[in-house]
């Protein structure tokens, strides 16, 4: 049985603007926390979802919702927050795993971490 929908997905400026604010609000409360060690924050921007590498990170269905999940991943060796989407796959695959394991990382989350370490070092290089 397959149900699948093709959504015309909302402008990714729309997105992006959102998952700014989104962003902005985790580092006021990231500086509460951290205190200086926390320098800034960065939105990940590539197409394609920092888990995987595979499918494209945006929006996902979650509960029958079109939702945009951002997360935040803390870059601590350059107090950067750096901010994410994942692909539907991996965004439903933490979710139950947080379901039955709450509190604990996968181990996709390590292979985020340095996906999204590697993804800000081109960055900072592509601003030379
Ligand atoms: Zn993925």
């Amino acid at each position: 049985m397959s149900s699948k929908r093709n959504h015309q997905s909302k402008t990714t400026d729309t997105n992006s603007t959102t998952a700014e604010s989104v962003l902005k609000v985790m580092y006021a409360q990231g500086k509460v926390q951290f205190g200086d060690a926390m320098k800034g924050f960065w939105l990940y921007g590539g197409d394609l979802c920092p888990a995987c590498l595979r499918n494209s990170a945006g929006e996902v269905n979650f509960q029958g919702e079109k939702a945009l999940s951002i997360n935040g991943f803390m870059y601590r060796e350059r107090g950067i927050l750096i901010g994410y989407f994942l692909c539907e796959i991996c965004t439903l695959f933490i979710h139950e795993q947080a379901r039955k394991h709450p509190y604990q990382e996968t181990p996709l989350h390590l292979k985020i971490e340095t996906n999204l370490k590697e993804a800000y070092q081109r960055y900072l290089s592509s601003l030379n």
